[in-house]
């Protein structure tokens, strides 16, 4: 599934490379359906430029002319892919954007999304802070205030690992990144939420910020289904530079990891270096 180091390279290379571009035409799979309705998406995006494109937690967002906003979510593994026009449609493509720039050269903005748990719609203003308020702070960034995020933690009954996977409260980290973040934080991915400390929240938070500002570094990961790809078609590298996860030994003090399953995700863990308390 696309975390945040997928999303963010991804929304990087979309801003380089279609920001100031029109859209020109829209190609919608039949009966494939845009969340916001397919004749008032492409109403509403047709002709428009594309000023700039960010990203709210895992979502890519497309700022068009007029407050008209394209949100992207990948899902568990959609693609965004930008081809040359006469390029072969790519297998599970739901959406083409055809995008024109200003030297009057044509490039298409394709959606796949092999599962359709993904999710292309058009936004105004009014639903682009709602879906910003919907998310719970990102570990990289700064001034986290780690009181005020250990009030929302202590309140779960529930393991750490699921708490990190909880958009609502730490936005952007999904099963991989969580599970390195925790070994790097010697934390049993099993303890539960409420006996963690302050200081021992702050310490996931800085090792998921560091984890994450590695695996973007190395443009995220791609695993063996091959799912995630950048915008054009290359792989990421951060699988290369797993800490525990995927790991058959534990890469600080050379012992069998083990396997258990939190929340239906797999969290590889090392029974010596993260002690369950
Ligand atoms: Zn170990």
């Amino acid at each position: 599934m696309p975390e945040l180091p997928e999303v963010y390279t991804i929304t990087k290379d979309l801003k380089k490379y279609a920001t100031g571009h029109v859209i020109k035409d829209i190609w919608i799979e039949p009966k494939y359906h845009i969340k916001s309705g397919n004749n008032k998406f492409i109403k509403l995006v047709l002709g428009k430029k594309i000023l700039d494109v960010n990203r709210i937690a895992k979502n890519i967002i497309l700022e068009l002319e007029s407050n008209i906003y394209i949100r992207i979510h990948l899902g568990m593994s959609g693609r965004i892919l930008l081809r040359n026009r006469n390029e072969i449609k790519d297998r599970w493509t739901r959406c083409i954007l055809l995008l024109k720039n200003t030297k009057n050269s044509y490039i298409e903005l394709r959606f796949i999304d092999t599962r359709k748990f993904g999710r292309i719609e058009v936004l105004n203003k009014n639903n682009i802070e709602k879906l910003r308020n919907k998310y719970g702070i990102e570990p990289t960034g700064r001034n986290i205030n780690y009181n005020e995020i250990y009030k929302k933690i202590h309140k779960k009954d529930t393991s750490i690992k699921t708490v990190l996977l909880d958009q609502k409260i730490i936005a952007g980290l999904g099963n991989i990144y969580a599970t390195d973040a925790l070994f790097l934080s010697g934390i049993h991915p099993n303890t539960s939420a409420k006996k963690l400390s302050v200081s021992e929240i702050e310490k996931i938070i800085l090792c998921a910020g560091n984890v994450l500002k590695e695996a973007i570094k190395n443009k995220g990961s791609t695993l063996k289904d091959k799912a995630y790809v950048n915008i054009f078609g290359k792989e990421g590298r951060y699988q290369k530079h797993f800490k525990i996860y995927e790991q058959r030994t534990c890469p600080k003090c050379s012992k069998d990891t083990k396997v258990l399953r939190i929340s239906g995700r797999r969290s590889w863990y090392c029974p010596h270096c993260q002690i369950l308390k």
